[in-house]
């Protein structure tokens, strides 16, 4: 289908850009790599007066370290991810994400701000980004403000960025040394979105018990979900085949699903016990350095 039509705008600075969304508000929308954005513009699902255009504006696309943090640029594409070293040696579950988003094509395009700006708790990053406890640096009129990931997502395909504000960095807190990572997806065929899936980090203490962990699900509610019971739970406790089980049922309890071609609730929840536990054997695996 074609869509509406729509004034384009290619600002090439972040001021010139954050004063045009700030001009036309409601009636605005950012545009990143487009890949849901011109989907849901097509299929006329959504609408849109004006698109702002922020691929011409230069510094939003990096992956480095610095200051504690993994720094990624807004405009940072998938495949950049996908591609990065450092990412795959260090951050095995913010590789493992990019690594089942969609497909190459999708991936060359597809930017992790927009993954997360969309606000689709079917997308893949939004629960990545809960089990590492990161944060987001919206830029607005007033200059640049840090959002921690756990407020961000307010609704369904809602965030927590003002009209006029456009997410120009994600921050990853580095892992301490004993700290492992994985995300499991279940989907129908390759480059679906998920049916369930489960982000775990994991951090082991100098006795082996969990010291620190995050575990988000996709795709099991209106918003991410953070499963902080199953957190709780085995904060402290030795990482054993029990101790994950219980964990992952915790996780489980904390989905609310809905129906839909990919299965039913009940499927859904139970799936979402099941990537969980597989999740945190692995991330608990490469904590041990296994
Ligand atoms: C065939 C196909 C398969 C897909 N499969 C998956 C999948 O398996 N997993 C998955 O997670 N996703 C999947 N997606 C969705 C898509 O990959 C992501 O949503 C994508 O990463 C969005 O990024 P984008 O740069 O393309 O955003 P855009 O489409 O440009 O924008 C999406 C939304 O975010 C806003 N936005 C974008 N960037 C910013 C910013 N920096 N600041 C403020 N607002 C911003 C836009 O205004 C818009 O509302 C798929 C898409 C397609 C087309």
């Amino acid at each position: 289908m074609i869509p509406g039509s729509f004034d384009y705008h290619a600002p090439k600075t972040l001021a010139e850009a954050v004063a045009l969304l700030g001009r036309y508000r409601d009636d605005a929308k950012v545009l990143s790599g487009g890949q849901s954005l011109l989907p849901l513009l097509k299929l006329r699902l959504g609408s849109a007066a004006h698109l702002v255009d922020i691929g011409r504006i230069p510094d939003l696309e990096y992956v480095r370290e610095e200051g504690g943090f993994l720094k990624i640029g807004g405009r940072t594409r998938e495949s950049a991810l996908e591609h990065s070293e450092l990412v795959r040696r260090k951050y095995p579950l913010l590789a493992e994400t990019a690594d089942v988003i969609a497909d190459p094509l999708v991936r060359n395009l597809a930017t992790v701000g927009g993954n997360l700006a969309h606000g689709d708790p079917a997308n893949d990053h939004p629960a990545t980004m809960l089990a590492y406890g990161a944060e987001v640096v919206a830029t607005g009129p007033k200059g640049a403000r840090t959002i921690a990931i756990e407020k961000f997502f307010t609704g369904l395909f809602a965030t927590a960025l003002a009209p006029d504000e456009i997410l120009t960095e994600i921050r990853i807190p580095v892992p301490a040394g004993t700290s492992g990572g994985s995300y499991v997806k279940l989907e129908r065929k390759v480059g679906d979105f998920a049916t369930a899936a489960a982000a775990v980090q994991v951090t082991l203490g100098k006795g082996g018990e969990v010291e620190k962990v995050g575990i988000g699900l996709t795709n099991a509610g209106p918003t991410p979900v953070r499963a902080t019971a199953a957190e709780q739970f085995l904060r402290g406790k030795k990482p054993d085949g029990a101790a994950i089980a219980q964990a992952a049922k915790l996780a489980a309890e904390a989905a609310s699903p809905s129906a839909d071609r990919r299965g039913s609730v009940e499927y859904k929840k139970n799936m979402a016990r099941v990537l969980t536990g597989r999740a945190l054997t692995k991330a608990v695996a490469r904590a041990q350095g296994a």
